[in-house]
């Protein structure tokens, strides 16, 4: 079931690709795992995913301990709490979910003493939603430059969750077009390695791709539906 949900989406992404003119070698497919069994992970794997996103620490550590002999890409896409960076740290290799400064902090405390630079993307919160992280579009500026005197943090993209609507997949474009303006904004200050576009789930991510995504996160278009929320 997995293996042909990863088909097809793959297909679906190089038809959209192919429509619009993007190189679908351009886009990266992150399998949102949260609330799937370490079985339906190893399937995707098998069918060529190589990169997962977790949201809770203490529920990600079995899973990437059970699945230590693969080579897989681990990034963490949920709210972290700073009491739980270092085992993050250990486990990850990119933070997707940056949203406030005392996090960043403690990722630099962490990295200094695992002697170790932290990919991380920005989580940005596009729409200022109360119920959701990240920093706001007004606030990114400051933000980056506090983020930028940590040498320890390399800031390689943007990760961003807009608005879902539920009936009309439309209404969110233009959030993710927005997020592509930030994106570009701040290339000249971010550098070259700065290149990861983070946005579009199993609902929007045909919009996300189309106004410019260079990684999805999709979760239960692949992995059937998750055992909570
Ligand atoms: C769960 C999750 C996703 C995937 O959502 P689906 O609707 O299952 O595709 C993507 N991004 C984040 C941050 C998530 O928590």
């Amino acid at each position: 079931m997995v293996q042909q949900n990863f088909q097809r989406i793959k297909e679906h992404i190089e038809k959209i690709c192919a429509r619009i003119g993007r190189d679908p070698r351009e886009i990266k497919i992150l399998g949102a795992s949260k609330g799937q069994s370490v079985e339906k992970i190893l399937e995707a794997f098998e069918a060529g995913l190589k990169i997962f996103g977790e949201n809770y620490v203490q529920e990600a550590e079995k899973k990437i301990k059970e699945l230590k002999d693969y080579p897989i890409e681990w990034h963490f896409i949920g709210r972290l709490q700073t009491n739980k960076v270092k085992k993050a740290l250990k486990l990850f290799s990119v933070i997707e979910s940056l949203d406030r400064l005392e996090l960043a902090y403690e990722i630099q405390k962490q990295a200094e003493k695992l002697d170790k630079e932290v990919s991380v993307f920005i989580e940005i919160n596009v729409a200022k939603e109360k119920t959701k992280a990240g920093i706001f579009p007004e606030d990114l500026k400051k933000f980056i430059e506090e983020v930028l005197k940590l040498n320890r943090i390399k800031i390689k993209g943007f990760m961003s969750l807009p608005p879902l609507y539920k009936k009309e997949t439309e209404e969110t474009r233009p959030y993710f077009r927005k997020i592509k303006e930030l994106f570009e904004s701040f290339k000249p200050i971010l550098g070259e390695n700065f290149t990861e576009l983070s946005m579009g789930t199993s609902r929007d991510y045909e919009i996300a791709i189309e106004e410019g995504a260079t990684l999805v996160r999709i979760g239960e278009a692949l992995f059937g539906k998750r055992n909570y929320i």
